[in-house]
């Protein structure tokens, strides 16, 4: 079960407001969606897949294009091997096998940002194969398995809306280091593609292989969908749909393109396979091309680049550089930490974060009061501030000092939240001791001290004290008020209502 105020609930009753369905339920209810997603990531290395030029975003047009990028007669690819690297990151963190033998492959077509008239990309030796991603359902985990995972090379970029006449190139984009994800058919609705792709942006910003930025393309998916009666044996016409740039626009994108088809399929239509594009405006999916019959790239081995072979060693290396992975951590934060699951979700959604939160708990065995420090008075320092954990100021250890002196009861939550805390962030010259005692801020838990204060406020009402007696237990506030008040609202709380009842109860 999900559990109701996990950030996964959350997305699940958003869903409903995104498409409500127009069609009858019973309907809907004698379909089965299958989908399978294909998600271009743009890697982060400084250089292109087969040649040095920048791979730099946002350059001025046509500056970061050498005739190796061009495929001039003449011109040699190379492999950069950072690419390698990073297929063999996510392969290892998705569980897949990595092929020790990596051909590159020519995918032959014709288009105008596509300066040689082919991509050089891997097409019968996929660098990955198998493997899976973990998702969360209203049923439980799932693991959406891979088919494969190889690495490509992206094209130009073609400007339709900057010239009135004409389509204007910009080819920085082409040789940009790609890798595809392809799952196997194994999506059932929008809400888990949504999970998935969730999951899949975080890995890979764990991973640093690729920063997951959908709206400016360098993260791209591409969702494959068909329905079939329940119960049938084989898959619905898959209808491919393109040009959704955020995860909610795949995820509505989805949606209506289930409706849309079980809508047809109702009305007798045979479904043929097609492409279609998002109207993010509309919500809806519009015809882009049909596909009459599978695609022919003339697929042949690369002449210019010899194989890669990736050995068992290559990827144990690789493996020693892996940071943490976000599931990993969650299921120690769920388990070991015994954190809600909301609480580990919030914190593991941001690696730094989670960082932080990792050398915290090395300080602290405090894990409950560690995560509401994190969750609570560091994350509004971070909003108010308008800046991220690497900018802030203090070091795990400072946090982990405050929360000891509110263990040892020597201050409050509150007095460590609003006087320590601001104090502290302004000056880490001072331990969270140091602050407490110059501003007067340590609690009294001395009993004998304490003791003192609840006799003069059992004295001062003496016909309370025979009505709390009498049964009436919500005048234990009263005292404790008046110890409160005789304290100068430093007596430990805890302690100091013990020692009321105590007296009370006597
Ligand atoms: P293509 O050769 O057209 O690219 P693939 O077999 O490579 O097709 O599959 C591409 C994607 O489509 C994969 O993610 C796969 O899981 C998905 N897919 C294949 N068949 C179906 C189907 N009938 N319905 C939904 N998705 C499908
Ligand atoms: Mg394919």
């Amino acid at each position: 079960m999900v559990e109701k105020h996990s950030p996964f609930a959350t997305h699940y009753s958003q869903l409903s407001r995104i498409f409500t369905f127009h069609m009858d339920k019973a309907i809907i209810d004698k379909y089965e969606p299958i989908i399978g997603l294909e998600v271009h990531i743009q890697l982060l290395t400084k250089s292109k897949a087969y040649c040095a030029d920048s791979t730099e975003y946002g350059g001025l047009p046509n500056t970061q294009v050498s005739p190796i990028s061009l495929g001039h007669p003449g011109t040699l690819p190379m492999v950069n091997k950072k690419v390698i690297e990073f297929a063999i990151k996510l392969g290892i963190a998705c569980k897949c096998n990595i092929t020790r033998e990596n051909q590159y492959a020519r995918k032959n077509y014709f288009y105008a940002d596509l300066p040689k008239g082919y991509q050089i990309t891997q097409h019968l030796t996929p660098i990955c194969t198998g493997g899976y991603i973990t998702i969360n359902t209203p049923n439980g985990k799932k693991k959406v398995e891979l088919t494969r995972i190889h690495m490509e090379e992206d094209t130009g970029k073609s400007i339709h809306d900057q010239d009135a006449y004409d389509t204007l190139i910009d080819l920085n984009r082409a040789g940009v280091p790609l890798l595809e994800i392809v799952t196997e058919p194994v999506i059932a609705n929008a809400d888990e593609a949504y999970q998935y792709l969730t999951e899949l942006r975080r890995l890979v910003r764990y991973l640093e292989i690729c920063d997951g930025n959908m709206e400016e393309g360098s993260l791209r998916c591409d969702a494959n969908v068909s329905v079939r009666l329940k119960g049938a044996e084989k898959f619905g016409t898959k209808i491919e749909v393109k040009n959704m740039n955020s995860i909610r626009n795949v995820q509505s994108a989805i949606g209506h393109e289930i409706e849309r088809q079980i809508e047809q399929v109702e009305k007798g239509v045979v479904l043929t396979q097609q492409t279609r594009s998002f109207d993010a405006a509309k919500g809806t999916t519009f015809l882009m091309r049909t596909k009459e019959s599978a695609d022919d790239y003339r697929y042949f081995p690369e002449p210019d680049l010899p194989p890669v072979i990736v050995t068992p060693r290559d990827i144990e290396e690789v493996r020693q550089t892996l940071p943490p992975l976000p599931e990993e951590l969650l299921e120690k934060y769920t388990g070991t930490f015994n954190l809600s699951n909301y609480d580990a979700a919030v914190i593991v959604d941001n690696k730094e974060f989670a960082l932080y939160f990792e050398q915290l708990t090395q300080q602290t065995t405090n894990y409950k009061a560690a995560a509401n420090w994190m969750m609570g008075d560091i994350k509004s320092y971070l909003n108010e501030n308008a800046v991220t954990i690497k900018e802030f100021p203090l070091p795990a250890f400072k946090i982990a000092e405050i929360i000891a002196l509110i263990e040892q009861g020597k201050v409050s939550y509150t007095m460590a939240s609003q006087r320590i805390f601001p104090e502290m962030v302004k000056n880490q010259s001072k331990t969270a001791q140091q602050i407490a005692e110059e501003h007067n801020l340590i609690q009294e838990s001395d009993s004998s001290v304490l003791e003192q204060f609840v006799a003069e406020a059992i004295a001062k009402y003496p016909e309370k004290v025979i009505e709390y007696k009498g049964g009436k237990a919500s005048l234990l506030g009263l005292f404790m008020g008046e110890v409160m008040k005789l304290s100068k609202g430093k007596a430990d709380p805890k302690l100091a209502s013990k020692l009321v009842k105590d007296a009370l109860d006597k």
